[in-house]
């Protein structure tokens, strides 16, 4: 609406003029420099620079988990109530300052105006909704267990100590937010290491939580590259715990990094993670082809489809399959690209490693299918690419099955729901997936076989709401960690009972 429009411009203005400076680490709520920085651009426009971090090796990687066990001593003794106002807080100063950090995220990722603002919001969710569930694992009333004759039993909730959040910067205030708060909420302390293309944003979140009073060292921020500062908080003998989102081939590493015997070892690392998808959505013969249509295209294009959640496959029943392409075609056709400032359809993919990684998919998608729109780089200094759709790809071609990341959409035709069904379980990944169709019977089939973490019938496939839909992926997709669900933060704690004979 008119203000929310004014609000942004407003907020794009303040921001644009701030852009270029640089910002330290934070350990132990000191400001540190180091010898190197962490450049930042903004994708819409290389050539501008958001900002430099300074650069964490592993020396300030052994200083901030040292930092956060020694704020662990005192923020685990903290009463729940006081913990979860702190987040309660934080939250309320996002409030205040949404449109200012929807603005970074623009210039730093570019996100439009819309998806930015979103990503705000859902930190903001993240933040209130950690607090109240907090509550629920409070003291042993939370852990019900059976009587046993002659001895008083109890078990209760603790927090498992400091450990690693390692973060993407697809939603750099989002999900860096949730990875922090969930654990800060039950009482851990976290070393956290943003996403090299996102390191001005994680500063803004820092500045949020400092404000709303969080204990120095609870939280850590050391901005590095991620094979060699995250490498070695990962591997660390402090580490308790590991939260991660990113990429596959990332989580399988820091998986296995975690699970390494070292000398000194003391307990066996937690380790979350939430990975990639290559989601689908099936259309049969009933469904609704123009609603269809329209989450089609919202589902594989918002923000340029570097979603964990975006829609990269397409699986249409044959004989509805014309007249829905010609339909996601002629929307996709109309979709603007450009600058994120300008509040587009499409900003740019991230950097010009990931446009040189979605044009080569789209090089080997028009070998693998057939080119029925985009597939090509647009001109400007960012890294534009038109919304592409290939149609007539196997169910086992490359692109069918390899995160993309990008705003390409492979299109499969199948015979009959049964066939659909089948193709789209069959990909390595889990996270989530659609279905369109009008058919009872067959979306009640779809509810249990259709194997994804999140599922949804005749709408959108993206955007997860806090509390509403628990989030994350079966198979590769990660560890089913639920973010935004009642039990996520179980992941954070351990249990401990005690026994007393009477
Ligand atoms: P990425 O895996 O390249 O990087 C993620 C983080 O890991 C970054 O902070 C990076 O610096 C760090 N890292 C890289 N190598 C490391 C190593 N060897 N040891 C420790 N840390 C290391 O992912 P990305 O490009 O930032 O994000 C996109 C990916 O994230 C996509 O695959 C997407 O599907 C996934 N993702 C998943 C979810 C989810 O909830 N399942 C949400 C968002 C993004």
């Amino acid at each position: 609406d008119e203000a929310e429009r004014a609000a942004m411009q407003a907020a794009l203005a303040e921001v644009k003029a701030q852009l270029g400076r640089d910002y330290p680490l934070i350990i132990g709520g000191g400001e540190v420099v180091t010898a190197d920085w962490l450049p930042s651009f903004d994708p819409s426009d290389p050539s501008r620079l958001v900002g430099r971090a300074a650069k964490a090796g592993p020396a300030e990687a052994d200083a901030a988990l040292e930092a956060a066990w020694k704020a662990f001593e005192t923020w685990k003794r903290w009463p729940q109530e006081h913990r979860s106002r702190v987040l309660w807080k934080a939250a309320h100063i996002m409030r205040r300052r949404k449109f200012e950090l929807a603005a970074w995220m623009v210039y730093e990722v570019g996100k439009n105006w819309v998806e930015a603002i979103a990503d705000v919001a859902e930190a903001i969710d993240f933040l209130d909704y950690y607090g109240r569930i907090a509550l629920n694992l409070k003291g042993p009333e939370a852990v019900p267990l059976y009587p046993y004759p002659g001895e008083d039993n109890e078990a209760f909730y603790i927090p498992l100590g400091a450990g690693v959040s390692i973060s993407p910067w697809n939603f750099p205030v989002a999900i860096f937010t949730g990875m922090l708060a969930g654990p800060i909420a039950v009482g851990n302390t976290v070393v956290a290491k943003p996403a090299e293309d996102a390191v001005v944003v994680a500063h803004k979140v820092f500045e949020v939580l400092e404000e709303a009073g969080l204990p120095p060292g609870v939280a850590n921020l050391l901005p590095g590259v991620g094979e060699e500062v995250g490498a070695h908080l990962v591997a660390h003998p402090d580490t308790r715990f590991v939260t991660f989102t990113g990429s596959l081939e990332v989580g399988l590493i820091i998986t296995e990094t975690a699970a390494k015997r070292i000398p000194n070892q003391r307990w066996i690392k937690r380790v979350v993670t939430e990975l990639g998808g290559k989601d689908a959505i099936l259309v049969d013969e009933t469904a609704d082809l123009d609603l269809a249509a329209q989450h089609i295209v919202a589902s594989a294009y918002g923000f340029s489809g570097q979603k964990c959640s975006a829609a990269s496959r397409l699986i249409v029943v044959d004989k509805v399959h014309d007249l829905l392409m010609e339909k996601v075609t002629e929307r996709s056709e109309k979709l603007v690209v450009g600058p994120a400032e300008e509040n587009p359809d499409l900003g740019p993919v991230i950097n010009a490693e990931q446009e040189a990684k979605v044009l080569k998919y789209i090089e080997l998608g028009k070998k693998e299918g057939q080119l029925v729109l985009g597939g090509e780089k647009l001109e400007g200094p960012g890294f534009f690419i038109a919304p592409t759709v290939f149609t007539g790809v196997d169910p086992h071609a490359r692109i069918a099955q390899e995160e993309i990341f990008g705003p390409v959409l492979s299109t499969i035709r199948v015979k009959d729901f049964d066939e659909g069904l089948e193709v789209a379980n069959a990909t390595r990944y889990g996270l989530t997936g659609g279905v369109f169709s009008r058919d009872r019977e067959r979306l009640e089939r779809a509810r249990y076989e259709f194997h994804v973490g999140n599922l949804y019938f005749n709408r959108k496939i993206t955007g997860a709401l806090v509390g509403v839909q628990p989030f994350g992926g079966f198979n590769l997709s990660g560890t089913d960690s639920k973010a935004g669900g009642p039990d996520y933060l179980h992941h954070f704690v351990q249990m401990k009972s005690v026994t007393e004979r009477f």
